[in-house]
């Protein structure tokens, strides 16, 4: 796994996956998109439009025993029972907050687990998925950034999270239509550090087929991979948020890593690029609010001075203000309420819409920021992070949240 891969190998590595039998080996096809799917059934003698059939009892039906899927021909049925399976995660833990929010901790083996937060709005309904087991990105004010990197989900697993998600809702909630509008990777990980496994599962997100959800209503956030947004807006653009929690490079260094090697300068023009493919006119920024550290006055004027120098006008963005969600290791604060209002003021005087994201999720530690508290620090990643507190800071995701405009 590589920050600085190039376009040629990503854009190969988004491409249709190579589909094989292996004797004795069952496929598990939440794995496949549509296309890799239609290759698969071909490889077993079957047409495009067995692939289809197939592919919407798995996603919009969320069947996952072959003998149940009543309009495929039973030679077929057979064939599939011999050489595939549907399967996802177990499920460990589900937690059900008093705002209707749903946190599920699912097994993904090696002793990691992983977890999707669902958060039920009155005009959406919004899933939040993890990508990776751990973080190797380290943010600061991030709890899975302390634990670590313990490796990349599966395709399987990042829709599985999708996939169990609203096939339980419908039950629980006895419906029939579609319960989940929106898909946000903003849980566990850095999405596009795992870009292989992320396409097809976007592509599955957005398949009429499966889920038909909107571009606009899918959401990858990142913490600044210049190279990768390049590439997402080619190979699947949908909506983009950007972990920004800084108006420098001297703090943002500090609390975004990955700023040290891809500084402001290099990041806010793929901001700009990304709008040439982005369904929406706009690229949302996460900002978290951490007490003392990135909440004056004078950096909300710089913040707006640093969106104003790499775009034409203040509209090209929007900022997502996160209230921090405090855990013990981090040794940061949550700024006051009255400090993100006055914040606020300042970015929405200038022209910048703004929103104040309102934690759900609280009572059962789905907040944002808060995904996995249990999971056991796998690497050195806290003592790393614990001395670079040591230095002094004068000068966000996983969203269980939803926003509250100024
Ligand atoms: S904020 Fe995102 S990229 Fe940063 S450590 Fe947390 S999960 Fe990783």
């Amino acid at each position: 796994m590589t920050v600085d891969q190039s376009h040629d190998e990503l854009h190969a590595q988004a491409k249709r996956r190579e589909v094989t039998l292996v004797p004795g080996a069952l496929v598990n096809l939440l794995e496949y998109d549509l296309e890799s799917l239609t290759a698969f059934c071909q490889l077993l003698g079957e047409k495009r439009f067995r692939a289809v059939q197939l592919f919407r009892w798995m996603h919009q039906r969320g069947c996952a025993n072959f003998d149940d899927m009543s309009d495929l021909a039973k030679s077929l049925r057979q064939k599939l029972k011999g050489v595939a399976k549907v399967v996802s995660m177990e499920v460990v833990s589900q937690h059900m907050s008093s705002d209707g929010t749903i946190k599920w901790l699912f097994d993904v083996g090696g002793g990691n687990v992983i977890e999707s937060v669902f958060i039920p709005e009155d005009d959406r309904s919004t899933l939040c998925i993890s990508t990776q087991a751990g973080c190797a990105m380290g943010c600061r004010f991030c709890s899975t950034g302390h634990q670590g990197f313990s490796r990349n989900l599966t395709t399987a697993e990042i829709i599985g999270q999708l996939w169990f998600a609203e096939h339980f809702l419908r039950k629980h909630l006895q419906r029939d239509d579609r319960v989940i509008s929106n898909a946000v990777m903003m849980g566990m990980g850095e999405p596009l550090q795992n870009y292989a496994a992320l396409i097809p599962a976007l592509r599955m997100m957005l398949d009429d087929h499966a889920y038909g959800l909107s571009r606009r209503r899918v959401t990858v956030s990142t913490s600044g991979l210049i190279k990768k947004i390049d590439a997402l807006g080619l190979d699947c653009p949908v909506a983009l948020a950007v972990s920004l929690h800084a108006p420098n490079n001297a703090l943002r260094d500090n609390l975004v890593p990955l700023n040290m090697k891809h500084p402001l300068e290099e990041l806010m023009p793929a901001c700009v690029n990304y709008l040439a493919h982005a369904p929406r006119d706009f690229i949302t920024f996460e900002y978290c609010m951490l007490d003392a550290v990135n909440d004056s006055d004078e950096q909300a004027r710089e913040l707006v001075q640093l969106v104003k120098h790499h775009g034409h006008s203040v509209t090209w963005c929007k900022f997502n203000l996160i209230p921090f969600n405090p855990f013990p290791a981090s040794g940061l604060h949550r700024s006051k309420p009255e400090r993100i209002q006055a914040f606020a003021k300042i970015l929405s005087d200038a022209g910048l819409t703004t929103t104040v994201r309102k934690t759900r999720g609280d009572d059962i530690d789905a907040a944002c920021g808060q995904l996995a508290g249990d999971v056991v620090d796998r690497t050195r990643v806290a003592i790393r992070i614990a001395r670079q507190r040591s230095v002094g800071i004068h000068s966000s995701p996983t969203a269980a949240s939803t926003n509250a405009k100024i």
